[in-house]
Formats: structure tokens, sequence, C-alpha cells
């Protein structure tokens, strides 16, 4: 990377309207994190603190338009995937990541959204699974997200889940947000199984979250450090951000606040 030029992460995923998580969640923490953040909008939700009211997903074509104008006019360090919503999409995005083959993958596997809203259609989890699992860099489940892809109940604890997942193809695996007495990631690269810890904000509302650690993630990527040292900044900016939350700003669970705006 040119030492003059910013770090850039290109976040592929979907908006939130409420402002709490998806690209706008992801441009907030790319930027805190000192890198400049571009977009590929693959679905666009009509949401706010108390739920997710409709979701219409963008074209094919035009996400891997989006996708191919960032990547013939700026150099890509890092790419961070949320949303993905359907079949359709997820083929769109594995087309795109064909156009910037050297960038490192992030993927939080987004599934769920906090207030019930299927974020990935079902019928799409194995689309995910084969067409884009495989591509990540880093992979970031949280423990319910991780359980669906590695098909394993509720007996699979934090280490059987990161082993599963990994057997997906990613080359590392984020477990997110287990918790004993404090909060723990698990990350494994196949050798090593480090628990990371961090703080927890009983109470706090996490809208976002998961999207502010990949994005941060993604953007300490592209800064140049490894995916364990990736993995623990990220942690340091989403537990920052939980903390920080912006719990009074609707009648629902108020976003994660990466930047302390209160
Ligand atoms: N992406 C979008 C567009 C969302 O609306 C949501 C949650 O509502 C997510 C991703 C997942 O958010 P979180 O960071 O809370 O996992």
């Amino acid at each position: 990377m040119d030492d003059q030029r910013v770090p850039t992460v290109l976040s592929i995923a979907g908006s939130d309207s409420g402002g709490g998580a998806g690209i706008q969640a992801d441009l907030k923490a790319i930027a805190s994190c000192g890198a400049h953040g571009m977009t590929a909008i693959t679905a666009i939700t009509a949401q706010n603190t108390v739920g997710v009211n409709a979701i219409e997903a963008i074209s094919p074509s035009m996400i891997i338009d989006q996708i191919r104008a960032v990547a013939e006019d700026i150099e890509i360090d890092a790419v961070k995937i949320g949303m993905l919503g359907t079949i359709e999409t997820t083929e769109a995005v594995a087309t795109g990541l064909d156009l910037i083959p050297a960038a490192p993958v992030v993927v939080d596997p987004v599934m769920v959204a906090e207030s019930g809203a299927d974020l990935l259609q079902p019928d799409a989890r194995s689309a995910l699974v084969e067409l884009i699992i495989p591509r990540a860099t880093v992979v970031t489940p949280n423990i319910p997200e991780a359980r669906i892809l590695a098909g394993l109940g509720k007996e699979a604890d934090q280490t059987a889940l990161a082993r599963a997942v990994l057997v997906l193809g990613p080359s590392n695996v984020v477990i997110t947000g287990g918790h004993s007495t404090g909060l723990i990631d698990l990350f494994f690269d196949g050798v090593d199984l480090v628990e990371i810890e961090g703080e927890r904000h009983p109470g706090s509302s996490s809208h976002g979250s998961g999207c502010t650690h990949s994005s941060a993630l993604a953007a300490f990527l592209a800064r140049g450090q490894n995916p364990l040292e990736a993995a623990r900044s990220a942690r340091k900016v989403a537990s920052r951000a939980v903390g920080n939350g912006l719990d009074s700003l609707g009648s629902g669970p108020g976003p994660v606040d990466v930047f302390g705006l209160s």
C-alpha cells in the first residue's frame, strides 16, 4: 500500500434507515478506525429502533455495478460483507468478489435482526455457506449464527463452533460474544484457539454491534494488522461502542455509538 494513501474498506451490506446497523454503522466504524469507507448496497431496509417494516433487495446487476465502479478506480484494501438477504444477492456478491480477488474479506453472516426480521432468507443460507464463507479471510458469527452455519445444536460450545465453522473454508474464525464472567470472542486459525476478552455492558443495546465489530476488523486488516491483531482491536472498538449506546434515541433498543457522541 502507498504510504501516503489512506487505507480503504468496501462494505457490501444493507442499509438501515434508522442509522443503527448496516452500512450506516459500517461507515462510522471504518472512519473511527482511520480508514475510508465505500459501499455496495445489497438491500434497503425501512427500519427504526422498534423493528424492520420493509426490505427491498437491490438488483444483482446494480450490486455488481457498485463493486465494479469502486474497483475500477480505487484500490480496495479490505472488504466487509454484511446483510445478503436472498440467493440472487448472494450470487451477485460472489460474482463481485471475483473483481477484487486480492482484498482480504471479512464476512459477518447476518441472519436475523434483533427485532426478529429475517435479514437472510433461510433458503439463502446454503448459498452463503457455499459461495461466500470459503472466500472469507475472517468470518465473524455470533453463537446463534455459528450454530446455524455449522448445523450444530445447543450442546456445541464456542470451541466446537469455531472448529466446525473453520471446516467451511474461511482462513480464520471469530465466534463473537460468549461469556463466562466477561465477554469472550474466540479466535481460531486452524492452529491456535485464542480467547479475546472484551468489556461487557449488560443492559446496553447491541443494535449494530456485529456490524461495528466486523467493519472495524476489516479496517484494521486494511491498516496492515494480521487477523488476530485485527480481531483484538475490533473487540475493543465494538465493546466501547456498545458502552456508548444511544439508548434514549427511539422507543426501542438504541444503536451502538462508535464515536461516543453523547
Ligand atoms: N444489516 C442490516 C441492514 C441490519 O438492519 C441489521 C440489523 O438490524 C444488521 C445488519 C445486523 O446488525 P447487528 O450489527 O446488530 O448484528
